[in-house]
């Protein structure tokens, strides 16, 4: 066929639009469903009113949807865990001005709740950090006569990082018999408690309180035990015999509600990642490969990589016949790059990811690091599975904060890192 410069020019038009639209449409379905999972009808996917539920029946409808089938009859792989949770009341005032959850204060993960009045007393470091003066200092407080139970308040705002760890443990044994207030100056940074002080545990900015005074609190927390989680896994097996498997894997919970009215949004941590592995079904739905091809959306990360423990500990299939574990995790950015944790373990995986990238110009660098047990590639490391970590690299910090939202990111490079994955499995 000899097409006329006119038939030429129509020819690559249509080839321009079907491109196009196709790549519109995959990065539509990325934000949809990262925007979905970010909605506050999920609750910040964590334990309050069983957000990270709602987003397991969320997710088992997009492989559905894809047409993505379970690997057995169920989607769903159950296991328990114990998690302390703030379901209702969360307010705190100083000195009778409301502090703002979140942004002001924070509550420790393991805190209990409490209804009342503190009084506050400061503890310098050496008090705090000496046995016989913590020992004399906490009597004094109890021998004292007061209206208001009595809180021992730490500074830590003029303290170097490691003294702060180390008031942070003096800290959390004292919330057994004591409760414990915190004065700070950095980023919040909250996480998922799995078990319950006796005592309320509250971190507090610095530009809302001085180092005395009275803190009104009506705090409701409620511990579960053996709430129930479920790690929800898809898969298109490949149209050979004998083939291996490829796992792509990507976190869904993430820290839930802190109180009635505040929730993490957990946006790119790890929402991205989520709906970058539904991008990769819909994917190879289209276009098997040659491995078969498993989706992993792991339940209790944020808990402490519990579902990936869980899945590997009880695995559905051999693991001497997995090929590679990708693991997705904060993808919402990638303006700087991405960095490959195991980069540093498996040369030639690494090598392959980064000549694609090389030769089809898709993200600005790749960095290597070694093993680290910051996600859920972890368990399958310490099996000896071959595994990579993948994040991206950007200007958005927000980070197990409240404001860790889908309007902070940015999707720089998600289409091209679908495109390394996809090419990466190919070449492998
Ligand atoms: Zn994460």
């Amino acid at each position: 066929m000899i097409l006329s410069i006119e038939g030429m020019f129509k020819f690559l038009l249509i080839l321009f639009l079907l491109f196009t639209q196709q790549t519109f449409s995959q990065i539509d379905e990325l934000k949809r469903r990262t925007k979905t999972l970010c909605s506050p009808d999920f609750h910040g996917r964590g334990y309050v009113n069983k957000g990270d539920s709602i987003a397991a029946e969320f997710l088992k409808t997009e492989f559905q949807n894809i047409g993505v089938k379970p690997y057995y009859e169920s989607y769903f792989q159950s296991f328990n865990l114990d998690v302390n949770t703030f379901p209702n009341e969360m307010e705190i005032y100083y000195e009778g001005k409301l502090l703002k959850p979140g942004i002001d204060f924070l509550i420790n993960p393991n805190s209990s709740g409490r209804v009342g009045k503190l009084k506050l007393y400061e503890i310098g470091v050496n008090d705090a950090l000496i046995v016989d003066s913590l020992k004399s200092f906490i009597q004094n407080l109890f021998s004292i006569n007061h209206i208001e139970d009595p809180a021992v308040l730490f500074d830590m705002t003029l303290v170097s990082s490691d003294t702060v760890k180390l008031l942070r443990q003096v800290a959390s044994k004292l919330a057994m018999f004591i409760p414990v207030v915190e004065i700070v100056n950095d980023k919040f940074t909250w996480s998922v408690g799995l078990d319950e002080l006796f005592l309320p545990y509250i971190q507090i900015q610095e530009n809302c309180i001085n180092n005395d005074g009275v803190l009104s609190l009506n705090i409701y927390s409620e511990m579960h035990i053996n709430y129930e989680c479920r790690n929800v896994i898809g898969y298109i097996p490949s149209k050979k015999n004998n083939a291996k498997t490829i796992i792509f894997t990507a976190h869904y919970d993430h820290l839930g509600k802190m109180g009635n009215d505040t929730y993490f949004p957990g946006a790119n941590d790890n929402a991205s990642g989520t709906a970058m592995i539904f991008s990769l079904a819909e994917y190879f739905k289209e276009n098997p490969s040659n491995f078969n091809i498993m989706f992993v959306a792991f339940a209790g990360e944020e808990a402490g990589l519990v579902g990936s423990k869980y899945f590997v500990e009880n695995s559905i299939l051999d693991l001497k016949n997995i090929r590679f574990v990708i693991n997705l995790d904060i993808m919402g950015s990638g303006e700087d790059g991405i960095t490959i944790v195991n980069g540093s373990l498996f040369d030639k995986e690494f090598s392959i990811m980064n000549q694609i990238n090389k030769s089809e110009l898709l993200v600005k660098e790749i960095k290597k690091r070694g093993p680290s047990a910051n996600s859920d590639h972890y368990w399958f490391s310490q099996k000896g599975v071959p595994a990579f970590f993948i994040y991206t690299r950007g200007p958005n910090k927000h980070y197990h904060d409240i404001f860790d939202t889908y309007d902070s990111l940015s999707f720089a490079e998600s289409i091209d890192i679908i495109r390394l994955l996809i090419q990466f499995v190919n070449q492998l």
